[in-house]
């Protein structure tokens, strides 16, 4: 694998890199800090010696990024990888509101999410079943109450099985998670309610947040 200095500093916007191996319009490099897409993130976007990265790959011998176009390059040179910092701190920011809100339905009013996903400006959880109106204003309250009172952020890697990763909002229970987060709620902005909906029986809640 090549080293992931996204989860070793999430704030790092640029970083030179040495290109191990090239297909085409395909680079895996020794470092980066382009996060792939997964079913939660939206996935980094970029550049890479001034040309744009449209995507990043996870495979078995490490993360590729995916250039817009072939870049003359040779395997041993060294890159320059500049990040998109404001989608990424929009993603980041999200996402720690998922994981925060999460927080509330669980340990207040016995409601586990059971899916979440970014999408664009906004971010959704999902639940089993359908959530009272009541319990979904106060979830907010407590995350946004929360948000005021800075709780810390960890994401860390789990001790015993390889490769997987959890985060922790405040004393809230962990949960398993590959994603980047920022470091405090207080970062995150006010949680504001965009829209609440059934879905085959399910509870989805849309968030955005406002700084
Ligand atoms: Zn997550």
């Amino acid at each position: 694998m090549n080293e992931l200095v996204y989860y070793q500093d999430q704030y790092l916007k640029e970083l030179e890199a040495g290109i191990l191996k090239i297909e085409e319009k395909r680079l895996l490099l020794d470092k980066t800090i382009f996060i792939p897409a997964s079913n939660t993130e939206p996935g980094d976007v970029g550049k890479i010696n001034g040309v744009k990265i449209v995507g990043s790959k996870k495979e078995e011998d490490g993360v590729w990024q995916i250039l817009e176009r072939q870049i003359l390059l040779n395997t041993g040179d060294t890159v320059k990888l500049e990040l998109d910092w404001n989608k990424r701190l929009l993603a980041m920011r999200l996402h720690s509101a998922l994981h925060l809100l999460a927080g509330p339905f669980d340990k207040n009013f016995n409601q586990r999410a059971v899916a979440g996903a970014i999408r664009g400006k906004n971010a959704h959880l999902v639940f089993k079943e359908k959530v009272a109106d009541e319990i979904i204003t106060q979830a907010i309250e407590q995350a946004n109450q929360d948000i005021e009172n800075g709780l810390a952020i960890k994401s860390y890697w789990d001790e015993k099985r390889a490769g997987f990763r959890w985060t922790q909002v405040g004393n809230y229970p962990a949960i398993p998670d590959g994603g980047l987060h920022v470091r405090n709620t207080n970062e995150i902005g006010k949680i504001t309610l965009v829209s609440k909906d059934l879905d085959q029986g399910h509870q989805k809640i849309e968030i955005t947040t406002t700084s």
